[in-house]
């Protein structure tokens, strides 16, 4: 039997939905949820990504704001603006995309931005509150992946969550956030020896490699939950994941699709962090 699909994209409406309400709430006590993307230089990629972030903070009542600077600016500039806005009021979340120019130290603009508008959930302070279990602003691609499992009622706990990748803003911190549910988990990266045996022992396989239709169904152990996170752009200029889709289908139990799986999850994450930025800011207020 084919793969159950989780839909990223049907599980973003509903939550999007949800968010939506409690914008509408919070604009009723005087706060507008407030989104401020800084966007350096032209890079296609990066601008559709942002455009896609500012289309749905405007869908749902989020203001958003845009700046965009050329890729010529000094990294002291960039820190001052974000200086600027650490102290703007009405701006709950700030996001650099990524990435800067070389001239500019991508570590330091993250440690600048202050780990209460940290939205991305990049700052030290909020991975080091994630490792040790603390409220903290979760990563949006990570924290999308974890609520899409949770979506489909798939058991965590004592499960073998195996993650191919360990980059800082995916595999890593997914890794931790299932192991903070009470997984098993094991890393693979590139210099991995045996992925095949390792990932045919995963429960549950986040595919987070960035090589299109590398994972096919011999990776995979019968039944097991497959996330693909990968975003590939074949010359065809269509886009697809790091699993062969058709092939891994036959073989998982649960599948997400490339498009409509972890991306649009990964942007109503970023609006949820936003609106949880801007319900603290209501509560110090309420509490005076
Ligand atoms: P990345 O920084 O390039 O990391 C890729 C990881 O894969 C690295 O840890 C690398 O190992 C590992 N790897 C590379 N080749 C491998 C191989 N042959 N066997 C096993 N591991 C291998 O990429 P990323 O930023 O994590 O992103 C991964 C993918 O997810 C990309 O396609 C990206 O576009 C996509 N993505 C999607 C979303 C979304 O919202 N849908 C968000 C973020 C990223 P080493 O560490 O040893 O080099």
């Amino acid at each position: 039997m084919a793969a159950e699909i989780i839909s990223g994209k049907e599980l973003a409406a509903t939550i999007r939905n949800n968010i939506s309400s409690d914008v509408f709430n919070l604009k009723q006590v005087g706060i507008v949820p407030g989104l401020t993307v800084i966007l350096v230089g032209n890079n296609p990629a990066s601008r559709s990504y942002v455009t896609a972030k500012e289309k749905a903070c405007q869908e749902i009542g989020i203001r958003s704001t845009l700046l965009e600077y050329p890729d010529t600016i000094t990294e002291e500039f960039l820190l001052h603006e974000i200086s600027r806005l650490n102290e703007d009021n009405d701006v709950h979340g700030i996001l650099v995309q990524l990435p800067l120019p070389k001239q500019i130290n991508e570590l330091a603009v993250i440690e600048h931005i202050s780990p209460e508008k940290d939205v991305d959930g990049f700052h030290p302070i909020n991975v080091g509150r994630m490792m040790t279990g603390q409220d903290a602003f979760l990563p949006c691609t990570p924290f999308g992946i974890v609520e899409m499992v949770k979506s489909k009622q798939i058991p965590i706990s004592g499960k073998h969550v195996v993650v191919i990748g360990r980059s800082n803003i995916v595999g890593k911190p997914v890794g931790q956030l299932f192991l903070n549910e009470h997984a098993t988990v094991t890393y693979c990266h590139s210099r991995t020896t045996n992925l095949k045996e390792i990932t045919k022992q995963a429960d549950i396989l986040i595919v987070a490699v960035g090589k299109a239709n590398y994972i096919d169904s011999e990776y995979i152990k019968p039944g097991a939950v497959v996330i693909d996170v990968g975003v590939n752009r074949l010359e065809s200029g269509k886009l697809c994941g790091d699993v062969l889709f058709e092939d891994a289908q036959k073989v998982a139990g649960y599948i997400t699709p490339v498009p409509g799986g972890v991306g649009p999850m990964t942007i109503t994450m970023l609006l949820q962090n936003t609106l949880l930025s801007a319900q603290a800011v209501n509560r110090s207020n309420v509490k005076g």
